[in-house]
């Protein structure tokens, strides 16, 4: 009934009918308690598992929310889009892939199989062995400047000043000995730009960002909106370089569950084991979901569905022919 409803509005006139979409999204699986929170973190699996956001945040910067969108939460993954974006900006697309790559894994996202024997198997910044490699890589002239420039770049993107979740941070950086392991292996074959003790310490640094599921909406739509910020007007990455960021969130952005994703939302996405998911509609907005409980593959469940259930009934599909269709009928791009 709200897809015919829907289907009769233009997209433009979008207000009442975007909301009204979220406010359904949110309620279709409030009472979902699918999935388990990430028991491998202890500051995550001390998270209330209820807590349940959906946000649009659109390309003209209009935001529309349900549940609890101020509630900050670990970015975790989420953030290792927005990271690539920074090495993009830094060294341009090739360095990416020279040095790390841009095939799927299809393996989950801590995976140690890929990287431990030369010849090393698929790896991409999606996936924690190709995002500690990113995070190497990236220009700074000393660890400090290192971390400090990635949280300002985070912070340009959601439009205000984001900060480190301290608890969290102690937690990753007190355990995370898988990810010990990937920037020793990495070392081992000569992939890290830096240290891996300064590498792994500003990787465990990003994934405590805290956001709210507004704040990473708006990151989302910062890269739907070609790399400009709609709210804050700034042009935060270059244009030309938003296209590789989308291209490897549809492939890999989770992880062994990406087929799946691409072939049922067919929207570039990325998840963080914090429960946040941001999915991107180039030109249109970003979709945040934000639920703790996660999906064997590490994504979260409610986040999953909510931006599944919106990109079914707004038609976001990239693949849909009815969608260029539509916008051409209103005049969008
Ligand atoms: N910091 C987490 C880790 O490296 C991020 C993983 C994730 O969100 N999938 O284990």
């Amino acid at each position: 009934m709200l897809s015919t409803l829907l289907a009769t509005l233009p997209l433009r006139a979008a207000e009442p009918r975007l909301q009204a979409v979220v406010d359904a999204a949110y309620a279709a699986f409030r009472e979902d308690e699918g999935g388990e929170v990430a028991g491998y973190i202890p500051a995550l699996a001390k998270v209330d598992p209820a807590h349940f956001a959906v946000v649009i945040v659109t390309v003209d910067g209009e935001v529309h929310v349900a549940g609890d969108s101020g509630r900050s939460f670990a970015i975790m993954s989420a953030a290792k889009p927005f990271t690539l974006a920074l090495l993009l900006q830094q060294l341009g697309p090739g360095i990416v892939l020279e040095k790390i790559g841009v095939e799927p894994t299809g393996l989950p996202f801590n995976a140690l199989s890929n990287i431990e024997n030369p010849p090393l198997a698929p790896l991409n910044p999606m996936v924690n062995a190709g995002a500690i490699t990113a995070v190497s890589l990236l220009q700074a002239a000393s660890a400090a400047e290192r971390w400090s420039g990635l949280l300002d770049w985070y912070s340009a993107f959601a439009g205000e000043r984001l900060e480190l979740l301290e608890p969290v941070y102690q937690s990753v950086a007190s355990g995370g000995y898988r990810n010990h392991a990937v920037a020793d292996l990495l070392q081992l074959h000569g992939m890290l730009g830096a240290s891996p003790a300064e590498t792994l310490d500003v990787y465990n640094r990003q994934s405590s960002v805290g956001v709210t599921a507004r704040q990473l909406a708006v990151m989302g739509a910062t890269l739907a909106n070609g790399g400009l910020n709609p709210l804050t007007g700034q042009q935060v990455m270059r244009r030309d370089y938003v296209d590789e960021v989308l291209a490897l969130m549809l492939l890999s952005g989770f992880y062994d569950e990406s087929g799946w994703w691409a072939y049922t939302a067919g929207i570039p996405a990325k998840s963080g084991v914090g429960g946040g998911v941001v999915a991107v509609v180039p030109g249109r907005m970003a979709i945040a979901g934000y639920s703790p409980r996660l999906s064997p593959a590490g994504n979260s469940v409610r986040g999953m569905r909510a931006v599944q259930y919106i990109a079914s009934e707004l038609e976001l599909s990239l693949f849909l022919p009815v969608h260029r269709a539509r916008n051409s009928r209103h005049g969008e791009n």
